[in-house]
């Protein structure tokens, strides 16, 4: 069994030669290493190894793994990859560095409260429905604007855009788009790319991309 540090290794220099190829700086490229389901004892090695951003898609299991493993490094970021019910709002906010789910105007109402009375301001990305797929989360293409304005006169600090494209089929024309989309709204971040295609999403503008099992093997 490949040994986690040695995994992180590989992953971080396959970033660098996308970067070097799509001529970028490796350092542009934020690795978020996604630990969901992943217990403590399998995140703590890439720690160990120098890893300081990390993403889960539960609040919940977030609240149970994060705050113990945080005692054990300075600079841990802990970003949200997954929908978060307004009920979580307070709660993802005391918990989470980065939001990369914002979607919808109910919750741009619920983070701002949120933020105001916790004193935090957590930077979030809006997720796009970038394959316009029934079951998806994310914001509709056509709906982008109307959030955006939303989030600007909450004050809440949007970063960039995040998709998730459609399974089985060639991502690039989705994470062309987000590149897009971001580009029109003058937006920096693209949050875009997993294990399987985290070198295209580099290619095509990514500036963090959310690799889970590429590091911490298949979740069970
Ligand atoms: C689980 C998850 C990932 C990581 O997926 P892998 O294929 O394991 O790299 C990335 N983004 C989101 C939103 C996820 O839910």
């Amino acid at each position: 069994m490949i040994d986690p540090a040695t995994r992180l290794a590989e992953i971080r220099s396959r970033i660098t030669q996308a970067a070097r190829i799509a001529r970028r700086e490796a350092g542009e490229i934020t690795l978020i290493a996604v630990s969901k389901t992943h217990s403590a004892e399998a995140i703590s090695p890439l720690i160990a190894a120098g890893q300081r951003v990390f993403g889960e898609n539960r609040v919940q299991e977030a609240a149970a793994k994060w705050p113990a493993l945080r005692e054990t490094e300075a600079g841990i970021d802990l970003h949200l990859i997954g929908q978060l019910q307004s009920n979580k709002a307070d709660d993802a906010v005391a918990l989470f560095d980065c939001i990369h789910s914002l979607d919808r105007p109910t919750l741009v109402t619920t983070l701002a409260r949120a933020m105001d009375k916790a004193g935090r301001q957590v930077p979030c990305f809006v997720q796009v429905n970038i394959g316009a797929e029934e079951q998806k989360g994310g914001c509709a293409i056509a709906a982008l604007p109307a959030l955006l304005d939303q989030a600007r006169i909450a004050d809440l600090p949007v970063i960039g855009l995040m998709c998730v494209p459609p399974v089985a089929i060639e991502p690039a024309p989705f994470f062309a788009l987000l590149d897009k989309l971001a580009r029109d709204h003058g937006l920096a971040g693209r949050s875009m790319g997993m294990s399987d295609d985290f070198e295209t999403a580099i290619m095509l503008g990514a500036t963090h991309v959310r690799v889970g099992s590429a590091l911490f093997g298949a979740r069970g």
